[in-house]
């Protein structure tokens, strides 16, 4: 397969190519089709398979041939990571990805001064990246508006749940609206993680590579 046949728009197809990637990984070519037709997603797959490409592709391409009322500090995409690292790594992949198209994104993370952030958030951000807790910290002063979230992308789940951020997951949760896309990423699944992913996801596509 190649990323064209995927149904990717052309912007997206041209960051691909300057990349430098020829052809989708396993993972890719089975996980852009299910989240491009709207569906939840339930992937089994470690770092170093292409995973990120796997889900940034389709949501940048959702997001981009779908339209909504942009408001500052109001995302209409929430990607959770389990440490500052990843959430770097992922909002990196997400402006590579998505640089030909006129999208945003931010990322946040606890350890540094909440400020910045803060200021960052009084613009238009459609794609947050971000760690649990320091997610939790702008919901409590309502500098973050969580209302708009169409998806929601939960990556390396089962670190998540290792670092005790269970709780925290269940209160940003609680915070977005109830009709969204939901994507779950793991390498390994534990009961927690299955308990986690049977009341999150709705009748998910599945891919294991
Ligand atoms: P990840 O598993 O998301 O951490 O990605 C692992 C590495 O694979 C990253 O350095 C990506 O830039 C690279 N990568 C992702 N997709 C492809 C692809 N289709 N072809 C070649 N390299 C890729």
């Amino acid at each position: 397969v190649s990323f064209a046949s995927l149904g990717l728009a052309e912007p997206l197809l041209r960051a691909i190519s300057e990349s430098g990637y020829t052809q989708p990984t396993p993972i890719q070519a089975q996980a852009i089709p299910l989240v491009l037709a709207g569906g939840d997603l339930l992937a089994a797959a470690q770092t170093g398979t292409g995973k990120t490409a796997g889900f940034t592709l389709p949501l940048l391409h959702r997001l981009s041939t779908t339209s909504a009322a942009v408001k500052p500090g109001r995302p209409r995409c929430l990607i959770l990571t389990p440490t500052r690292e990843l959430a770097a790594q992922v909002e990196e992949s997400v402006q590579t990805y998505g640089k030909h198209l006129p999208l945003t994104s931010m990322v946040m993370f606890g350890g540094v001064n909440i400020n910045p952030q803060i200021a960052a958030l009084k613009k238009r951000v459609d794609i947050l990246v971000a760690t649990p807790g320091r997610l939790l910290d702008h919901a409590g002063q309502k500098t973050i508006d969580l209302s708009g979230v169409e998806i929601l992308v939960l990556d390396e789940a089962d670190r998540m749940l290792d670092m005790g951020f269970i709780r925290d997951i269940r209160k940003v949760l609680a915070l977005l609206p109830k009709q969204r896309q939901n994507l779950l990423f793991s390498a390994t699944f534990s009961d927690e993680i299955r308990s986690l992913a049977n009341g999150l996801l709705n009748n998910p596509g599945c891919v294991e590579v």
